[in-house]
């Protein structure tokens, strides 16, 4: 089957490397990455590190050099996971560059455009860690931000729920899915699996988002295919 995307970005968090026994492994991701690649789609992959160290959480209080610090520990655990990543893709068989936000000599590349753009055109996985080298920031803008960069057709962002409600599942049996959903409502609905700034870079760079289930076998290929899986969030 054909692909509709050809260049994507995936977000993955870093609890899709923690093994969970109710997860599916990063194996198997990596096995659907490689069916979508060998069909001519070019990916990238930026890795989050909250399985490791999660910097902030919302509405806490810290001084900014707390803050400071405990996001580069953040960003730091992101390329552990981008390293642990690279080392199961490559036992699966795919071709694998690290591209980092911040230097690490001799161990991680720094982020170049030409440099990924070239790899990912030759049928290797980029995979981004460091997030965007800044703190105050997260991972899901890092991807919003390459995506952007390197001229994506769409950013897949990997969750463990079905896609976006008008209500709280959990809490509400009559929450329906929105399969699309506008950049303005979802932001005005609080949508909790993305953040603010993520939101607001792709909608004003037009970039398709698509919230899906990583847990679910055969969705990262359904997506590039262009299949209905989970919401999608654009100009709607
Ligand atoms: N982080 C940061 N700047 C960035 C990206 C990430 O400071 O541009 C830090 C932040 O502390 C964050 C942590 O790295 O909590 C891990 O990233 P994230 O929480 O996005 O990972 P995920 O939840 O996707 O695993």
């Amino acid at each position: 089957m054909e692909s509709r995307y050809k260049k994507v970005i995936l977000k993955l968090s870093g609890e899709s490397l923690a093994n969970r026994d109710d997860a599916r492994s990063i194996e198997s991701i990596g096995q659907e990455i490689d069916t979508v690649i060998r069909q001519g789609t070019q990916m990238g992959i930026v890795i989050g590190g909250g399985n490791i160290f999660r910097g902030h959480s919302h509405g806490e209080k810290s001084s900014s050099e707390t803050r400071i610090k405990d996001d580069q520990i953040g960003m730091l655990a992101t390329i552990i996971n981008g390293l642990a990543l690279s080392k199961i893709f490559a036992q699966i068989g795919l071709k694998t560059l690290i591209q980092s936000a911040i230097g690490i000599d001799g161990m991680v590349d720094r982020f170049s455009v030409e440099n990924s753009t070239k790899f990912m055109e030759s049928g290797g996985v980029v995979i981004f860690c460091a997030g965007t080298g800044n703190p105050y920031f997260s991972t899901d803008t890092a991807a919003a931000l390459r995506a952007c960069e390197l001229g994506a057709d769409v950013l897949l962002k990997a969750t463990t729920v079905d896609g976006i409600y008008d209500k709280n599942p959990k809490m509400d049996k009559n929450a329906k899915k929105l399969e699309k959903i506008d950049y303005i409502e979802a932001l005005s609905l609080g949508i909790a699996v993305m953040d603010f700034p993520a939101f607001a870079l792709c909608k004003e760079n037009d970039l398709n988002i698509i919230i899906f289930n990583m847990n679910i076998d055969g969705n990262i290929i359904k997506a590039i295919h262009g299949e209905q899986v989970g919401s999608i969030v654009g100009k709607f």
